[in-house]
């Protein structure tokens, strides 16, 4: 990549430069299969009236198996991360994600 690439990039931001966009990835206990989805921080989260925000999300794989991996995920007031849950499904990493997808 050249320098006028990366700065290209730099500019069209990736996944790393999306401000709304929170990434979360999971892999089915039925089949295996890598899930991603895509949280929008400004539209998809619940304010808590204790405080605090939380979305939930339902992913559900491509491939032939219907199993519903349900996510919750639960910010503070800044939007930042405290806690998440998951059923039917683990979290995974975007490293262990992309490595199943190119596998
Ligand atoms: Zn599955």
């Amino acid at each position: 990549m050249g320098f006028l690439d990366s700065m290209k990039s730099l500019l069209s931001g990736g996944e790393g430069q999306d401000k709304t966009g929170y990434y979360v990835y999971v892999r089915c206990h039925r089949c295996g299969e890598a899930i991603k989805t895509r949280i929008n921080m400004r539209n998809d989260l619940s304010h808590l009236e204790e405080g605090g925000y939380t979305v939930n999300k339902t992913l559900v794989g491509s491939q032939r198996c219907f199993e519903r991996v349900e996510v919750r995920l639960s910010f503070d007031e800044n939007r930042k991360q405290v806690d998440q849950e998951i059923v039917r499904g683990d979290f995974i990493t975007r490293e262990e994600f992309e490595a199943a997808e190119n596998s």
